[in-house]
């Protein structure tokens, strides 16, 4: 069974907008699946829908098998992780504190949040003693987006949905962090769904590709082949 099964899946937005036509669409546990597309096409508003940060107006979503509408938003955004450009880091709190945000919403006690913290900072590639206690503002664009990847994995979720991850990222950073989530994720075994308008990144990143066009429509779903750019 797909991790995530959109269904006739539609979002009018209150000023008449259709963002996103009935969309059917299956993405497989473990798969890393692109979704690209111009600009204004239904991107963001299809990811969102998954989290129920957009609430659709017909058809439905399921994850893991469950109708999201029917589900409590906020247990079902434990289960999946959000990146977005520009991450959204919490401005006041340090690294560590962030990364620790929803193991502190699952009660998680400090040494298991610790060990956590150094775990996932080692994996995207940032020493846990320089970095644990480091505001964002001393981060460097890269190492931000690293921090917002670590974050989003914190509790070990089943699926992440990111939203042009590498967007605010410097070509030359961009081509690492690529590579390394790449492994990242084939490591974890995560279930993602990556946003992006970047085609390179597509055909980089994805075992699937959904090319989007205007309106939210899926115009065509292909394999990704080229693994030799990896
Ligand atoms: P057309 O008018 O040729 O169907 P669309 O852009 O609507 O143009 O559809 C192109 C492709 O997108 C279809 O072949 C189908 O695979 C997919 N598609 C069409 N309608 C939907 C839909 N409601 N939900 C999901 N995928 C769709
Ligand atoms: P993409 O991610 O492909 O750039 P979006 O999903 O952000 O596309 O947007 C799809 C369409 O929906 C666009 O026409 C956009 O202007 C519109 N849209 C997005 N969010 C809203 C909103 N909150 N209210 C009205 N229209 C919106």
């Amino acid at each position: 069974a797909p991790v995530i099964r959109f269904e006739q899946a539609r979002k009018e937005y209150p000023d008449g907008t259709v963002a996103v036509h009935g969309l059917d669409l299956d993405v497989a546990e473990h798969e890393l699946l692109v979704l690209v597309g111009p600009s204004g096409c239904g991107k963001s508003t299809t990811l969102r829908m998954a989290n129920r940060l957009v609430e659709l107006t017909a058809g439905r979503v399921l994850v893991e098998g469950q109708d999201i509408a029917r589900t409590d938003p906020v247990a079902l955004r434990r289960r999946i992780g959000y990146v977005i450009q520009n991450v959204g880091l919490f401005p006041h709190r340090t690294v560590g504190q962030n990364i620790a945000t929803v193991p502190a919403l699952l009660g998680w006690d400090r040494q298991r949040t610790r060990t956590r913290t150094a775990e996932l900072l080692e994996l995207v590639g940032l020493d846990p003693g320089v970095y644990s206690a480091r505001y964002p503002y001393q981060l460097s664009g890269g190492e931000r987006q690293r921090v917002g990847v670590a974050r989003a994995l914190a509790a070990d979720p089943p699926v992440l949905l990111m939203d042009e991850p590498f967007g605010a990222v410097d070509p030359e950073g961009r081509r690492r962090l690529q590579q390394e989530f790449w492994r990242i994720q084939r490591e974890l075994g995560t279930t993602v769904m990556l946003v992006t308008h970047d085609i390179d990144e597509a055909v980089r990143l994805g075992d699937r590709i959904a090319v989007f066009s205007q309106g939210g429509h899926l115009e065509q779903l292909t394999d990704a082949v080229n693994l030799l750019a990896r």
